[in-house]
């Protein structure tokens, strides 16, 4: 690591900006690094993947790759004396061997972040002790009366495991007797939550930046609709009041101060028929429901995180035209049992004036996996869903 450039406080910690030319460490090689990667070498980075496997979709464009376990401390610290700053697209990490890079080199958004938002436990937590309402939960301890705290909390629920869910994975809806007994087998030897099940009007999200100078910036609110708990659409803007989206930004940036992340934190939240403003999860990194930034945003999530990490100036948020963003999975290959006979349509979405293809050059597509994503722009968000959705079809 080379002298800072320019030193600041922020909070109790020294932090410096790292000017273009210098390298960024991220941690994670999925495809939320690989857009990253674009982003920080468009600005003139070099980046530097640390991930446990190879031929993954950001090592492919990057600069230098290290494929060590996250458990490595000697390649963890070897990684840090190499970089200028380090970043992460993948919050699965465990977080105690980042003290090892947090001893050489400035890492954002600090470890904590990542302990505190990657067990749902912790995170439901700290929304609470500082009056964030998060969905209703209970906590459940491995070994507990699960069935009984079920009922407790009253159904339908849904139970979590504390640790590493992500996408729908490690949840359950409780509704009845079968799916309580479900839970019960599937989660009795973990730490759970137990969440209210909540009959929202509709899912958002907020994507914040916050720099390493504690500059601030809210991308507009997305709307979401999930299938099978993944995400399906985000449209942009989302089709509520503008004082529910302006509430959202409000309570996005006041969780973002208050967490001390430097970089972005993703908020996801239930808007309820009573126009409450639920938080179900925090994700300290770019977030898949943020892409539609790439094509209809004056500045990408992904320039934006680099922005903040390196403590450059925020990238302007504004929206360019409203914008549906469509996740393509491996179910949109052709299937016949396991085996792929074809390839989805992707004439389709290139042949379309407004739609941007976005594939993420992962070589096995399986079902559920993020094989890549599509936006379409259009006068409206209603009628660049309705195109979305008509393009999703022919695929
Ligand atoms: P998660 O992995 O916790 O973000 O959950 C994935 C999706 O499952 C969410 O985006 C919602 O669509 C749905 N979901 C999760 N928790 C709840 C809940 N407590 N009430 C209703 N739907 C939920």
């Amino acid at each position: 690591m080379t002298a800072c450039a320019l030193n600041f406080q922020l909070s109790t910690l020294n932090f410096c900006m790292i000017p273009p030319g210098k390298t960024i460490g991220v941690l994670g090689g999925g495809q939320l690094g690989r857009m990253f990667a674009h982003a920080a070498e468009r600005l003139g980075y070099r980046i530097h993947i640390y991930e446990p496997e190879a031929n993954g979709p950001a090592g492919e464009v990057s600069a230098l790759e290290t494929n060590r376990p996250y458990t490595d401390i000697e390649a963890l610290t070897t990684f840090a004396k190499s970089v200028d700053v380090v970043t992460y697209e993948f919050e699965n990490i465990p977080a105690e061997p980042l003290w090892a890079i947090e001893k050489h080199v400035q890492l954002h958004p600090h470890w904590n972040v990542l302990e505190t938002c990657q067990n749902r436990m912790r995170e439901k937590n700290w929304l609470r002790k500082n009056n964030f309402s998060p969905v209703p939960f209970a906590e459940v301890e491995a070994g507990d009366d699960l069935a009984a705290a079920i009922r407790k909390m009253g159904l339908p629920c849904v139970v979590k495991t504390a640790d590493f869910g992500y996408d729908g994975k490690g949840q359950i809806k409780v509704a009845d007797d079968a799916s309580l007994a479900k839970a019960v087998a599937s989660f009795a030897k973990q730490r759970c939550v137990i969440e209210k099940f909540i009959d929202f009007k509709c899912e958002l999200s907020v994507v914040v930046a916050r720099s390493s100078t504690g500059e601030v910036k809210a991308f507009s609110v997305a709307e979401n609709i999930h299938t099978k708990h993944i995400l399906d659409f985000s449209i942009v803007p989302a089709r509520i009041p503008a004082e529910t989206a302006a509430a959202a930004e409000t309570l996005a940036l006041a969780i973002v101060e208050k967490l001390n992340v430097v970089g972005l934190l993703a908020i996801e939240l239930f808007l309820t028929d009573r126009g409450e403003l639920l938080v179900n999860e925090l994700a300290p990194r770019p977030h898949n429901s943020g892409h539609w930034t790439l094509d209809a945003c004056a500045t990408s999530q992904f320039e934006q995180h680099v922005r903040a990490v390196c403590g450059l100036p925020l990238g302007d948020v504004s929206v360019i035209a409203p914008v549906v963003m469509v996740n393509i999975l491996g179910d949109a290959w052709k299937w016949q049992g396991n085996v792929i006979t074809g390839e989805p349509n992707w004439q389709a979405v290139l042949a379309h004036p407004r739609a941007k293809l976005h594939l993420y050059g992962k070589k096995e597509p399986r079902i559920g996996r993020k094989m890549g994503h599509f936006t379409v722009t259009a006068a409206t968000p209603g009628t660049a869903l309705e195109a979305a959705r008509e393009l999703k079809a022919r695929l």
